[in-house]
Formats: structure tokens, C-alpha cells, sequence
């Protein structure tokens, strides 16, 4: 298998999840490239936050992107060579706040990118600020007293701005994420996972979701967008993994 590691130092916080979502990627890309994908037309981009430093990490073509502008670069690169396989990742600051515009519009347009966000409720990188997904409740620098807000529902939003693959995953369950992942860079059209990621030094959330997080069974209809809404917006103590929603569309660049 093709190794898509490089030799640059990682300095991550030791034990940060976002570890095993890296190694959950590099397992898929080298999975797609044993089923015929190049290694030569995987293109990554990243915006600004902890996950920013993971184009560092993979040996294939790579962008360092603005803070929220990952996903408008990774459209770009798209529209200019639609033959590459063309991947985003952000964290839930980037995608989410800074970077919402963008994917609202590459969602609703259908672009043949997929997109990974590491969603750890937290800006880690700037040490501990409160993001759209942080919990009510949330104390960080920017809210010692507790955030009084409700956190955004991400992938509601997603389903609701036409995207046509939309999956959470656990940064914890490398062998699952991993799975999603391939899947997500195999659809066709514009696929989101939502990454659920602990960030043990700002925001351990791994009690919180510890008896939350269940699997999507098998036979579960991904084809079916008010079932998808349904589980989506599911009570907050139940939390579904895997592939919610999947149908297929004409995709932007095909159009134009
Ligand atoms: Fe990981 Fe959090 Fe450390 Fe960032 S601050 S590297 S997300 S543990």
C-alpha cells in the first residue's frame, strides 16, 4: 500500500484525536488508491485552526487555505480541473462560523468536493473560545461564566442547503471513520461528514457523548431527506453515526 506519510514534525497536543482522524484519512486514501484512484489527483486544502496543520501531515498535492475559506478553495481547484478527487477539511470555528457563506453556497450548488470537519465545539488553536457548536453551558476564555447559547445543528443546515452526502462520524472509531471517509470522497456531488472530535485540552468531550453515540443500522434509508432531518435533529441524548443522507444530482461543474 502507498505510504502518504511525510517527515514533517507533528505538534499536536499528545494524545489529540485529531490524530486518528489523520490516520483514518491516510488509510483511506491508500485503500482508493488499491481501487484505482492517483495518488497524483487527490488534492487537499485546510483552512485555519488545529486541523489547518494536516496538509503538513499527507504526502499528496495540498492548500493552505484562509481562516473559513477552505471549502471556497477546494471549489475553485475543482472548477479548474474537475478530474481531481478534491477534499476539504476545517474545524466546526472554520466551517461553521467564519466559513458558513461558502458552504451554505457549495452545498447548494452541488460541488463534486467532500469535506471533512474536525467539529471539537472549540477553537483549540486559540486556546479555548467558544464556537457555533459548543454547548450550552460551555466555559472557555471567551465565556467563563458559561455560554448561553444553543449550539448550531450543522448538518440541519447542510440538508437543508441541497447537500446531497451528508455523515457524522467519532474521530475515536478509526476504523469506521474510515470507512465514511471513502465513501464520502466516492460520492458524487457535494458530501460533509461531521467529525465529533474530543479536544482533550480545551473541551474533553468524551464522557459527554460516551453513551450518546449509536450506528445507523445497515438497512437504514439514506435515500429518504425527511427520515435523514428526522435523525438529524434527534433528542440530545441520541446521537446517529454514519452515512444519514445520500442521493445523487447534477453537479456544478458539469453544468457550466
Ligand atoms: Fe488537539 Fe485540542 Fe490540542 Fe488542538 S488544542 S491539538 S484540537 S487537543
Amino acid at each position: 500500500m502507498i505510504d502518504f506519510s511525510t517527515k514533517v514534525k507533528n505538534t499536536w497536543c499528545p494524545g489529540c484525536t485529531n490524530f486518528s482522524i489523520l490516520a483514518a484519512f491516510k488509510n483511506a486514501l491508500g485503500e482508493l488508491a488499491g481501487e484505482g484512484y492517483s495518488k497524483d489527483n487527490f488534492v487537499m486544502s485546510a483552512g485555519i485552526g488545529c486541523h489547518g496543520k494536516i496538509p503538513d501531515f499527507v504526502n499528496i498535492n495540498s492548500f493552505m487555505s484562509l481562516h473559513g475559506r477552505d471549502v471556497a478553495s477546494a471549489e475553485g481547484i475543482k472548477m479548474a480541473n474537475p478530474n481531481l478527487t478534491v477534499v476539504s477539511f476545517a474545524g466546526d470555528g472554520d466551517a461553521y462560523a467564519e466559513g458558513m457563506e461558502h458552504l451554505v453556497h457549495a452545498a447548494k450548488r452541488n460541488t463534486n468536493i467532500t469535506l471533512f470537519v474536525h467539529n471539537n465545539q472549540v477553537f483549540g488553536l486559540t486556546t479555548g473560545q467558544v464556537t457555533p457548536t459548543s454547548l450550552k453551558g460551555y466555559k472557555g476564555r471567551s465565556t467563563p461564566y458559561g455560554s448561553p447559547e444553543e449550539p448550531l445543528n450543522p448538518l440541519a443546515v447542510m440538508l437543508t442547503s441541497g447537500a446531497t452526502f451528508v455523515a457524522r462520524a467519532w474521530a475515536m472509531d478509526m476504523d469506521k471513520l474510515k470507512e465514511i471517509m471513502k465513501r464520502a470522497m466516492k460520492h458524487k456531488g457535494f458530501a460533509i461528514v461531521d467529525i465529533i472530535q474530543p479536544c482533550i485540552t480545551f473541551n474533553d468531550t468524551r464522557a459527554f457523548f460516551k453513551d450518546k453515540l449509536y450506528y445507523l443500522e445497515e438497512t437504514w434509508p439514506t435515500n429518504d431527506w425527511n427520515k435523514a432531518m428526522q435523525k438529524i435533529r434527534e433528542n440530545s441524548d441520541r446521537v446517529a453515526l454514519g452515512v444519514i443522507y445520500e442521493v445523487g444530482k447534477p453537479v456544478f461543474e458539469e453544468q457550466i
